[in-house]
């Protein structure tokens, strides 16, 4: 993309005097030349071009690249470098449509220089892979954004698991962003906290892009990773997962995702297991037929996997409570919801990660939480446990395109074995 923008003279300077005069005041803005030293007061006076004479000048006049110090901004900086106030205002300006010149990050860097005519040029990135650059002109900037080509280098990690898949990772030096990818594609067959095992091999490939040129005005940014592949094996299962069309399939064209999820709500932490327990109501041990999971009222409780409402009302000791029947003879339920979500009816169809309700302590509940069960053939099971996948998958012409691509991964050598031919 190109965009251009200028400015006339006349008003960018109106505009930028008032600017100057709002920023700098109460401090008075002198008109009165700068002292100049006498040879070249002299010489100029001699050649008979006094009218035209300009201070010499006294900055750095080549490229060269300055940083974005502490306490800087854009006019301390630039003028710093030799641009008047003026040229600094009339930039900020004129660049607003494509940045905002007056949020730049300490350490982001500037490439300044000069042409022959000293005119000023600056060139600074946007995002990574995109560079705005200033050029000055009779009295006008004309601010461009240009887009470097980027250059993609593949990377892959082999770790096996001594302590944490984070920090085994890191020390393996995969750079977190890739970890978080895979860590959130693998949350839904694998629970982090309670089911990682040593011995456990985490694979993984990604693509670091770099650009190709101009690398300085980037070192700030972080390059673009693209995790294309992970593996995890536990508890006796080898996942492999290739991502195709930004979503996570098998080797098979199952879509990588449970069935069920493991957490029906975000930043919950579980705090009651499936199985027997001393009951907090009841003051006696019972069998605890789901799990337990504390967030704050409110909070939105999805649908664990795609199915029909079963149940969507008050349910004795459950408070509000929504049951929902999915494929395959499962059953979830979720109770002491605070409220339903109003769009929510007996017999409406939900996909996984529909919003049916709001964490709440309605019920038979000593505090607020959600808690939840899973039935298999009318019979509970422990929810962390189940590792049913999605039964999504692709067919047809999309099967056939994934298929290709996997072809074309798995032609290039690598060490791993899920990209093994
Ligand atoms: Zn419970």
């Amino acid at each position: 993309m190109l965009s251009i923008k200028r400015w006339h003279v006349a008003a960018a300077i109106a505009v930028g005097a008032l600017f100057i005069a709002a920023i700098e005041s109460p401090k008075p803005i002198s008109d009165e030349p700068i002292p100049q030293p006498l040879v070249a007061f002299d010489s100029a006076w001699n050649t008979g071009s006094y009218a035209n004479y300009r201070k010499p000048p006294t900055h750095n006049r080549e490229t060269h690249i300055v940083y974005v110090q502490p306490g800087q901004n854009l006019t301390s900086l630039l003028t710093n470098e030799g641009l008047s106030a003026q040229q600094v205002v009339l930039l900020a300006l004129t660049a607003q449509p494509l940045i905002d010149l007056g949020r730049l990050q300490i350490g982001a860097p500037l490439e300044i220089s000069f042409n022959d005519n000293d005119q000023p040029r600056v060139r600074l990135a946007k995002e990574y892979g995109e560079i705005i650059d200033a050029i000055y002109e009779n009295g006008a900037w004309n601010v461009t954004k240009q887009t470097v080509p980027l250059r993609a280098e593949t990377h892959e990690a082999a770790v096996t698991i001594s302590s944490s898949l984070y920090e085994d990772a890191v020390a393996e030096d995969v750079p977190v962003t890739i970890i978080n990818s895979a860590m959130m594609a693998l949350s839904h067959f694998v629970d982090f906290q309670r089911q990682l095992q040593p011995g456990d091999i985490f694979e993984a490939q990604y693509a670091r892009s770099e650009v190709v040129r101009d690398k300085a005005l980037f070192s700030h940014l972080q390059n673009p990773l693209k995790l294309s592949y992970l593996r995890f094996t536990n508890g006796g299962e080898d996942y492999r997962m290739y991502r195709f069309d930004g979503t996570f399939y098998f080797e098979d064209g199952r879509v990588a995702q449970s069935f069920l999820l493991k957490t029906p709500l975000n930043g919950a932490r579980l705090t009651s297991h499936y199985g027997n327990r001393y009951h907090p109501v009841l003051g006696y041990n019972r069998q605890h037929k789901g799990i337990d999971f504390s967030a704050p009222v409110g909070t939105p409780i999805m649908a664990a996997g795609r199915g029909t409402i079963k149940h969507a009302s008050r349910k004795g000791s459950f408070g509000n409570a929504v049951i929902i029947e999915h494929a395959q003879g499962y059953e979830t339920l979720y109770a002491h919801l605070d409220r339903f979500n109003e769009d929510i009816d007996v017999g409406d169809y939900v996909s996984q990660g529909d919003i049916i309700g709001y964490l709440g302590n309605t019920g038979l509940s000593a505090g607020r939480h959600l808690h939840y069960e899973v039935y298999r053939n009318g019979r509970t099971i422990n929810p962390v446990d189940i590792k049913v996948p999605s039964d999504r998958r692709l067919s047809g012409v999309e099967l056939a395109r994934f298929k290709r691509y996997l072809a074309q991964l798995k032609s290039q050598a690598s060490e791993l074995a899920g990209l093994a031919p």
